[in-house]
């Protein structure tokens, strides 16, 4: 039976076929040719995979786009950004008490946490990378990934610097990502509210466990490992060129089987697995109509217009062809509604329910 997701979308290749849905309008702006950016090893094979997979990308990007921040992540900001909305301490729901105690929000909020386990692998040399990489999924999914994917890592996807403003540098030869999309199932607690933001923290638990078994496990195979939950790079990015969704006008990863409704961890490795191509199946196509988002958005920070090469606001890391989310806008109604929102999770057409 198909999903809610595959429903609408099998709806949007049939109006495709008929010519009932235009073609989507180039948007004005620069060539999508990005500079290439070698990383520090420098091998031949790797700039070739790199230049392949910038060729299949399904959100063009220019030679505008530069490695994002995360001292701009928004939680991050709490910290120094005075003036911005998301500066100083985090919002809490006076008027209703939290389901399980505040240790489960704060104790649990694995979300910022710098992971430590970084393998000492010190194999070398070639293997049979399909029957590694097959292996590798299994054992993902049996730590909690409902979906995983392979892409050799794209240097414009590491973050310029930490949220404490150091400089972010992968280990020379940890080339390829393994990405984890695990279920969110904490929708039940409608967001915005208390316990939405309480359900949400075991959640990030989930995912480090996930990372770290993933990456424990490439290293007892004789790989270098190193998990990464929301640091050192965009999880968005690469779970796109990794082959598990399309990028949405939300700003999120939407995925054939729940749609928008996952959280996301990768493993950097120096495993030669084998990546997985980048997937289209109608997203991009079908927000262009949608829009349903960007109406349901309490901040108005999801745009209603076409995509664009530049965002709004100075959260926006210009350079890429797509929807740009309104991070200001964002922040402020979250700040103001006590750190939760995630409405554009639930509202998405696309979003498959738990259950
Ligand atoms: S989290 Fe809420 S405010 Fe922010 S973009 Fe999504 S729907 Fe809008
Ligand atoms: S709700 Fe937004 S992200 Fe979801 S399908 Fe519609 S336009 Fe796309």
């Amino acid at each position: 039976m198909l999903t809610r997701g595959e429903f609408l979308l099998s709806l949007v290749a049939t109006a495709l076929e008929s010519g009932r849905i235009w073609a989507e309008a180039p948007a004005a702006g620069p060539p999508p040719a990005a500079k290439p950016e070698l990383p520090t090893d420098g091998a031949g094979d790797f700039a070739r995979e790199l230049a392949a997979l910038r060729a299949r990308r399904p959100v063009p990007v220019s030679d505008r786009l530069r490695r994002f921040s995360a001292r701009y992540a928004s939680f991050a900001r709490s910290r120094w950004d005075v003036g911005s909305p998301a500066y100083g301490p985090r919002g809490s729901f006076p008027e209703e008490p939290l389901p399980t105690g505040s240790a489960v929000r704060r104790g649990a909020d694995a979300g910022s946490i710098e992971l430590v386990h970084r393998g000492q692998g010190t194999r070398q040399g070639r293997a049979d990378w399909p029957a590694v990489t097959r292996q590798l999924k299994q054992a993902a999914q049996s730590f909690g990934a409902a979906l995983v994917g392979v892409t050799r890592v794209d240097p414009l996807w590491l973050y310029a610097v930490d949220r404490a403003g150091g400089p972010v540098q992968l280990p020379g030869g940890l080339t390829t990502a393994v990405v984890l999309a695990l279920e969110a199932d904490d929708e039940a607690d409608a967001p915005p509210s208390t316990r939405a933001a309480a359900a949400s923290r075991p959640a990030y638990v989930r995912m480090a466990a996930a990372a770290v078994a993933t990456g424990r496990f490439l290293t007892d195979l004789g790989w270098r490992a190193q998990p990464s939950v929301n640091d050192t790079a965009l999880s968005i990015a690469l779970a796109v060129d990794a082959g598990l969704g399309e990028l949405g006008r939300n700003g999120l990863l939407i995925t054939r089987q729940f749609g928008p409704r996952v959280r996301l961890c990768k493993v950097f490795t120096d495993a030669r697995l084998v990546p997985d191509a980048a997937v289209t199946f109608g997203v991009r196509k079908f927000c262009a109509l949608c829009a349903k988002c960007a109406e349901d958005c309490p901040s108005g920070a999801i745009s209603r217009g076409e995509p664009a090469w530049e965002g709004p606001s100075r959260l926006s890391n210009p350079g890429a062809l797509k929807w740009y989310v309104n991070g200001e806008k964002c922040l402020a109604f979250r700040r103001a509604n006590g750190n939760s929102c995630d409405t554009c999770v639930r509202s998405c057409l696309l979003n498959n329910p738990a259950g």
